[in-house]
């Protein structure tokens, strides 16, 4: 076979050679068998370190015609692999150059050469070929930059780190800080004045950004894009103004990111409350095998939905309240199927009873028959007959007692049983009401105070606004006296799912009474909530009620009103109702503030 000489010639070869000798296709290997045909020398180090130096070499100055010469040395030394003639001209190079730098190159150089010879464990000559390639790649203007990152290169090769790992240091700007540190002892700091710290400081800012605090916020989609944008406005602010403006919106983000971290941390409280409840009270949850399962889907489906802590505490209001429900429900159920069984020990007792003076009776009455036939005289056989008339006049009424009892009883195990049934019947449903009005969905008061409870609490701590509106429909009682009740109850589930379809799904709707209906509108002011609820007057007009095809306009008053730090409940809807009773007294279908 003929020498190939061509590089595809010599690259087909290699490939064969490969596979005849079963060799693994790794880089090494080909590299190796291709220097052997091409007859070069098979060195690993091939190319390496003059072409990493003349990559290193054109980003030098060569400004002065000093500097020139001094380059057009460095590239001799390197093409005769003169190492000694390379370090001695690159020290001339940087103390000709560091009258402007004060950046050690000559030092530094000194020591990749220095580390490129020495061998360490785990760090092949093609890594550090490969991680000084990538340094030199990211080609950056910026020399102190570069320098830093050559440096901290070098340090992770003599502390035998892999190559790969020092790469990512060496990129990274936490790691490019470290020269700057004045108690850094692995080396002197590069920066001499302040301001020549501020690309390092924009660097690190926008990996902090980007890196460390857009990951983490995974969850909220929209603060990470902001994180993201501002570490790229990070890396472009080079003007006073761009850097103020940066800060400005880095203060916002860091103050969203408070509210973040608090909800997270709210966010694990309430599970851990959750699973407590859970895991305590699954002794309770015994009287049928349904409600574990209940319980244990609602969490399923809390857990499947994106997780917020208004939604968890929900579910733990939830989960208590069946819980309390149930034990309760479950004691009754007890005590009823408790007197069930004592009705039924009664009735063998009466049994046993009239048994029992039923054979006296027997015994009576023989006794009554040998006496009539010894009987010499009618004054005894007047004496039997008054014994024959008590004992059948004690049956009679033993009996007449044990049947008067015995109906009782049976009445009194019907209505156990009945009571058993609704008992059953209540817990089936127990789980889904106690919170929810049962006709709209809506919460019901109980619910809405206690979700009133949690959103006040919230305001106060995060100092944000809630807003509360009470919203009463008008001329109801017409509807209802025009079209039946039925059509009141449609009515109200229309406005329920008009107010749900319209307002943020952060804010809550509650049926306070009949026709009135309570909304909390947590971080809205005042302003916002009225145009909320304008808004939803304007959807009411366009989202008709419909009643046998009659198209009917439900509109509503309300009282809208801003929750105070002395503010309870009582003096909130209070207030809001004097509200929504001035928007009816003025003309219905208005938001009065109040
Ligand atoms: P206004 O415009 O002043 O509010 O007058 P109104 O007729 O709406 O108010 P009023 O308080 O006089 O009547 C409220 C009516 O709401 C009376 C009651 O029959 C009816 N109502 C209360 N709860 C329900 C319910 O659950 N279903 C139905 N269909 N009607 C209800
Ligand atoms: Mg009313
Ligand atoms: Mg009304």
């Amino acid at each position: 076979m003929s020498t190939p000489t061509n590089p595809s010639e010599i690259a087909r070869e290699t490939l064969k050679q490969l596979l005849t000798r079963r060799m693994p296709p790794s880089p090494e290997n080909y590299r190796a068998i291709y220097n052997e045909i091409a007859g070069l020398a098979n060195n690993e180090a091939a190319g390496f370190p003059e072409r990493d130096l003349k990559a290193l070499l054109q980003l030098l100055p060569r400004e002065t015609p000093s500097q020139q010469r001094l380059a057009r040395q460095i590239e001799q030394a390197i093409k005769s692999e003169n190492w000694d003639e390379l370090r001695t001209t690159l020290t001339d190079f940087i103390k000709e150059h560091s009258a402007e730098t004060d950046l050690a190159w000559g030092e530094l150089i000194a020591d990749i050469i220095r580390q490129w010879e020495v061998k360490q464990s785990g760090l092949t000559p093609a890594r550090k070929r490969e991680s000084l390639d990538r340094v030199l790649g990211t080609s950056t203007k910026n020399t102190e930059l570069l320098f830093n990152r050559l440096q901290n290169l070098v340090r992770g090769w003599s502390k035998n780190e892999i190559a790969d790992d020092t790469i990512e240091t060496a990129d990274s700007p936490a790691e490019q800080t470290a020269p700057t540190t004045p108690t850094s002892s692995a080396s002197p700091s590069p920066f001499s004045r302040a301001s020549e710290v501020l690309p390092e400081l924009r660097d690190l800012f926008a990996y902090t950004l980007e890196a460390v605090v857009a990951v983490q916020l995974a969850d909220a989609p929209e603060l990470a894009a902001q994180a993201k944008n501002l570490a790229a406005a990070a890396r472009g602010a080079t003007t006073v103004k761009a850097v103020q403006d940066l800060l400005a919106n880095i203060k916002r983000l860091a103050f969203r990111l408070e509210f973040v971290a608090e909800d997270n941390a709210e966010l694990k409280g309430g599970l851990l409350k959750l699973l407590q409840l859970m895991v305590d009270n699954i002794s309770e949850l015994v009287v049928d095998d349904r409600w574990l399962t209940g319980q244990v889907d609602i969490v399923r489906d809390i857990i499947a939905k994106p997780l917020n802590p208004r939604t968890l505490n929900d579910a733990e209001q939830h989960l208590k309240e069946v819980i309390f429900k149930q034990s309760q429900l479950k004691q009754g159920l007890m005590e009823a199927k408790e007197a069930l069984k004592q009705m039924l020990a009664g009735f063998v007792d009466h049994l046993a009873d009239f048994a029992d003076s039923t054979s006296d009776f027997h015994d009576k009455i023989e006794t009554c028959v040998a006496k009539i036939s010894h009987a010499d005289n009618i004054t005894q056989l007047e004496d039997v007959l008054a014994d024959v008339m008590n004992a059948t006049r004690a049956i009679q009424l033993n009996a007449q007692r044990s049947r008067d009892d015995l109906r009782a009883a049976q009445q009194r195990v019907q209505e156990a049983e009945q009571r058993v049934n609704e008992l059953q019947a209540e817990l089936d449903k127990a789980s889904l009401l106690v919170r929810h009005d049962q006709l709209t969905g809506a919460l019901n008061r109980r619910g809405l105070e206690e979700i009133f409870e949690s959103e006040s609490a919230r305001a106060n701590r995060r100092q944000s606004p809630l807003c509360v509106a009470l919203l009463d429909i008008d001329n109801f009682k017409k509807l209802n006296d025009t079209l039946g009740h039925d059509a009141g109850d449609a009515a109200l589930i229309h406005l329920v799912t008009v107010i749900r379809d319209t307002l943020r799904p952060q804010d809550t709707v509650a049926r306070f009474g009949g026709e009135e209906f309570v909304i909390l509108l947590p971080d809205t002011p005042l302003e916002n909530a009225n145009t909320a609820l304008v808004r939803l007057q304007r959807e009411l007009t366009k989202r008709y009620f419909l009643n046998n095809n009659e198209k009917l306009l439900i509109t509503f008053s309300a009282g809208l009103t801003e929750f105070g730090p002395d503010d309870s409940f009582a003096s909130v809807t209070k207030r809001a109702d004097e509200a929504m009773y001035s928007a009816k007294k003025t003309g219905k279908n208005r938001v009065v503030c109040g």
